[in-house]
């Protein structure tokens, strides 16, 4: 059974299927498969969903959107955010760099991430970001000798490690007690006042982030009671805190899957905060799945169907290495033919593989098709975590990405050539 998400952008007309204004079997025939591609309108509707709940009734900005560009860090999808006035979650000093590329304001960027290198540190107190959420005491004084060092003064949040259960995928987990992330709810304001003694640190946010691809808002409205908790308790001691940063992790469908609507889910929290009596706190979010989820689909070509007594396969072009999310979460997207087959034919049960030497490469199982060698398949809601978790294992270049906008189609990732993947090797001598 194909469940298929209601999408923004993408739309099936008589059978054929379009981005946009564009149908994809056109972009199959100029760009080649595999091929990620996105629609920039769906991009910017979900930017907008969220962004415009950040104000209150009297039209002041409460909160700003953090895009976390891990779900997906190409230049023209963070350019496009950029230009709508988003901020940035980074984990990487790659991330920051990438940030800097697209001319992105240093104060629109918060740097995340259990194992900050020196390095690291040092790029992102050079480059001025808005704050480092911060998750080990250690950290915390790696990062207060590197500011001290450099005669500068670190903006810090922590990160609480909230101890509530996101019900998602235990690899996508990471409010719970046992996940690596934050700091253990119970040493947080004990961290805060040894942060309020360290030189080189100024005190300006908490922050949490609880898991991803969540489909309800309760374990937020948690979250947020006992990060709140906390908030009173500094205040009663006297630590000021500007901001208060929920994460991201809203999850989107899949086609199983009813998420909270993203407008009003956004709403819900800030006025949850508002009304628990922390009007002037300002909120910052770090949604990156939900903005570019369902913005985008890997396009493949069928090379061989394949029947055995037991199960038929559909042999395609794309595989674990470009879209990694089934193999490594075990996780559903829906994937539907792009245009009628080329011949008559059958619908028959296949699992979709990809042409990598591992039983784990496997894209869709038990899906019903009726396809023929040679025809297109979409794999929908590929957006997130396809490209940015794609790698080159069995030494396969990477596929290009194209950025739909109207009529126009982008070439915004040449496809890696295969003399790229092994340029950097080199033999031993004789
Ligand atoms: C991954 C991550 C996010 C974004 O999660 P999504 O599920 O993609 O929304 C936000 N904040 C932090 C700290 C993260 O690690």
């Amino acid at each position: 059974m194909t469940n298929i998400p209601a999408l923004i952008g993408f739309t099936e007309k008589n059978q054929n299927w379009y981005v946009e204004d564009i149908l994809l079997s056109d972009l199959a025939k100029q760009f080649g498969t595999p091929l990620y591609v996105y629609s920039k309108h769906a991009l910017v509707s979900a930017f907008k969903a969220y962004d415009s709940a950040c104000f209150d009734s009297n039209g002041q900005r409460k909160a700003r959107i953090h895009y976390a560009m891990k779900a997906n860090s190409n230049l023209a999808i963070l350019g496009c955010l950029n230009q709508l006035g988003a901020g940035f979650d980074l984990v990487s000093g790659g991330e920051l760099a990438r940030a800097l590329k697209i001319g992105a304001d240093p104060k629109m960027l918060v740097f995340a991430g259990v194992g900050k290198s020196s390095n690291e540190i040092r790029e992102a107190l050079k480059a001025k970001v808005r704050c480092f959420n911060v998750e080990s005491i250690a950290e915390l004084h790696r990062i207060n000798q590197i500011a001290h060092e450099m005669g500068l003064r670190a903006p810090i949040s922590l990160r609480v490690n909230p101890d509530v259960d996101a019900k998602t995928h235990a690899y996508i987990s990471t409010g719970l007690r046992d996940n690596k992330f934050g700091i253990a709810y119970y040493d947080v304001l004990k961290t805060y006042r040894q942060a309020a003694l360290l030189s080189n640190i100024d005190i300006v946010g908490i922050d949490c982030h609880i898991g991803s691809q969540i489909t309800t808002i309760e374990p937020y409205l948690d979250a947020i009671d006992k990060v709140l908790d906390l908030l009173k308790q500094l205040k009663k001691e006297g630590v000021r805190i500007h901001h208060l940063d929920l994460g991201g992790g809203l999850g989107i469908n899949y086609g199983n899957e009813s998420p909270p609507d993203i407008h009003a889910f956004t709403k819900s929290l800030l006025n949850h905060v508002h009304n628990s009596g922390f009007a002037d706190l300002e909120i910052l979010f770090e949604p990156g799945r939900s903005i570019v989820g369902n913005a985008g689909i890997l396009l493949t070509q069928i090379e061989y169907l394949k029947t055995s007594p037991d199960k038929n396969f559909c042999i395609v072009d794309a595989a674990m290495n470009d879209l990694m999310r089934p193999t490594l979460y075990d996780a559903y997207h829906a994937i539907v033919p792009v245009q009628a087959s080329s011949k008559n034919t059958h619908t028959e049960k296949y699992d979709v593989v990809g042409p990598v030497c591992e039983s784990g490469d496997w894209l869709g199982k038990d899906r019903s098709l009726a396809v023929n060698q040679g025809d297109l398949l979409a794999i929908l809601s590929a957006g997130a975590y396809g490209f940015s978790m794609a790698s080159n294992y069995n030494t396969r270049a990477r596929p290009a990405e194209i950025m739909v906008d109207g009529k126009q189609a982008y070439l915004i990732r040449e496809r890696e050539q295969i003399q790229d993947l092994f340029s950097k090797e080199k033999t031993l001598p004789n």
